[in-house]
């Protein structure tokens, strides 16, 4: 059956194709892509469980992108997912203690969005040549840090595209920060911001919506299109790594197949746990999704209380990926909230975008059955990663750590003893002095790479080879902009007429 999507703002007579969809981003309307129907797999756990990453990709995939053809969606699959991972499980499931670790860092830029990330460019070629487009793609995304990096890494030098990526000046963590001025990639552009995460996504969001802007590139042969998580392209590869996940439980005896399971997720931007919440509407057996975030617990106020406001200190923390206040993705889950009635949906956009808050109805309220949220402040993030380094010799990053820090909350909260995975987001060697911080609960004042170091004598685990190149690579990028000069910016680069 041909999944056709929609958006969550409009009705559903305006539709398009998976591969129109992954091209546009956004909806012209400002909504997100949703599925008019949701697939049905029919997932049987037992087969998933002999079948290696790319094969459950494909089985979850298809179900998604129904107008590309087997041969182009295994190529898609075979070209993002090899030995760019330094583990050839892709995504790995690790148990330390009682908790399962899924580890989402083993690909080019060592943090979870390499999964979604390293497929999107190859999504977005085939669909341009699907759809004979002819002019050149150009990618504009904000960045808290980690999905800039990976989105570079992806696009660097395919043919036919441009990715311009903007970042807080201040937001994004040394390593971070050296990883992207130092990106290669003739196609590649990196702007530093002087503003903060949501400053940038929402110029970014307002510009990939700008007509007058899209007519310009359009008259010079380029058209934008976005590989922030919002992108359909983005989030269903994600949906594979937590069917993966339950089927190697399975094949590790950990689990029998209908057992229930939950997973714990640092969430920023809400793709990662939104696409968790599409496998289990697909039919894998989770209980709860555990919205995990820093002091910017926006989510936990939304859940706990219904009520989401942005109208809030904005705080810089260890976990640079989560610091935001507008969690895009959540867009669709208030669609299928409101039953899916995209009136209501755009009725509660258009308050946040008025007056920075929204408040769901008692039945909405009612229909959040498979969510649980909390938050970790500074001082649990730290002493989670002391704690778990301790007791299992086992070094988790700051993200990671508040996932598993609110997963303890959620256990003694409810008494819920199902397995519990934790979502790990980023390897401890992109935050090293966070992390060695908390190892040797000490401050730490030497620089990124020193720290690197410091942190490899400690734990020993191997230094990934990204890390490594940092410490030669030049810088190739020194761009600044103001929020509110970043079209003038683009301008410039693509060197419009
Ligand atoms: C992006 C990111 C997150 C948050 O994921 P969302 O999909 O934005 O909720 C968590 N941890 C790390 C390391 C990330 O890069």
């Amino acid at each position: 059956m041909e999944t056709l999507y929609r958006s969550t703002r409009e009705t559903a007579s305006h539709t398009m194709t998976s591969s129109q969809a992954v091209l546009q981003g956004l909806t012209p309307d400002g909504g997100l892509f949703v599925p008019v129907d949701l697939p049905q797999a029919n997932f049987d756990f037992d087969k998933l469980a002999t079948m290696s990453y790319q094969g459950v990709a494909y089985e979850v995939l298809k179900l998604f992108f129904t107008d590309y053809t087997e041969a182009e969606l295994k190529a898609c699959i075979t070209a993002a997912y090899g030995n760019q991972f330094d583990d050839v499980a892709i995504a790995p499931v690790a148990k330390h203690g009682q908790a399962y670790y899924l580890e989402l860092f083993h690909g080019p830029t060592i943090a979870f969005k390499d999964l979604a990330l390293q497929i999107l460019p190859h999504l977005m070629t085939t669909a341009a040549k699907k759809n004979h487009l002819d002019a050149e793609v150009v990618i504009l995304t904000a960045t808290s840090g980690d999905t800039g990096k990976a989105a570079m890494a992806g696009f660097a030098d395919v043919d036919q595209t441009r990715i311009i990526v903007f970042y807080p000046q201040d937001g994004v963590s040394a390593i971070q920060k050296q990883q992207m001025v130092t990106q290669v990639g003739d196609n590649t552009y990196v702007i530093a911001i002087n503003g903060n995460f949501d400053d940038a996504q929402t110029k970014v969001k307002e510009l990939l919506n700008d007509q007058d802007l899209r007519t310009q590139l359009a008259a010079n042969e380029f058209q934008f299109s976005s590989a922030n998580s919002i992108n359909i392209g983005r989030l269903f590869p994600q949906v594979a790594y937590y069917v993966y996940t339950y089927a190697q439980l399975i094949k590790q005896g950990h689990l029998k197949n209908g057992d229930e399971i939950n997973f714990s997720v640092p969430t920023g931007n809400f793709g990662d746990i939104l696409a968790g919440y599409y496998a289990k509407k697909l039919g894998t057996p989770i209980h709860k999704l555990i919205c995990a975030s820093n002091r910017n617990n926006v989510l936990t106020d939304f859940f706990n209380t219904g009520v989401y406001n942005k109208n809030r200190e904005f705080h810089l923390t260890s976990s640079p990926s989560m610091d935001i206040l507008v969690s895009s993705n959540l867009e669709r889950l208030v669609f299928y909230l409101t039953g899916e009635d995209p009136v209501q949906t755009a009725g509660l956009m258009n308050d946040l975008t008025t007056t920075g808050q929204y408040t769901l109805t008692p039945a909405m309220r009612q229909q959040i059955v498979d969510f649980w949220a909390g938050f970790a402040t500074e001082g649990q993030d730290q002493a989670e990663i002391h704690h778990v380094f301790n007791e299992h010799h086992y070094t988790i990053d700051p993200h990671t750590a508040v996932a598993s820090a609110v997963a303890h909350q959620y256990q003694d909260a409810t008494k819920d003893m199902r397995p519990l995975v934790v979502v790990s987001t980023a390897s401890p060697y992109k935050f090293p002095r966070a992390v060695l911080k908390a190892i040797t609960a000490s401050d730490v004042t030497v620089d990124g790479l020193t720290a690197v170091d410091q942190l490899h004598d400690i734990i020993k685990t191997t230094i990934p080879a990204t890390v490594e190149n940092l410490r030669t690579a030049p810088v190739r990028h020194d761009r600044t902009s103001e929020p509110d000069q970043m079209a003038a910016a683009i301008q410039d680069i693509l060197n419009l007429k």
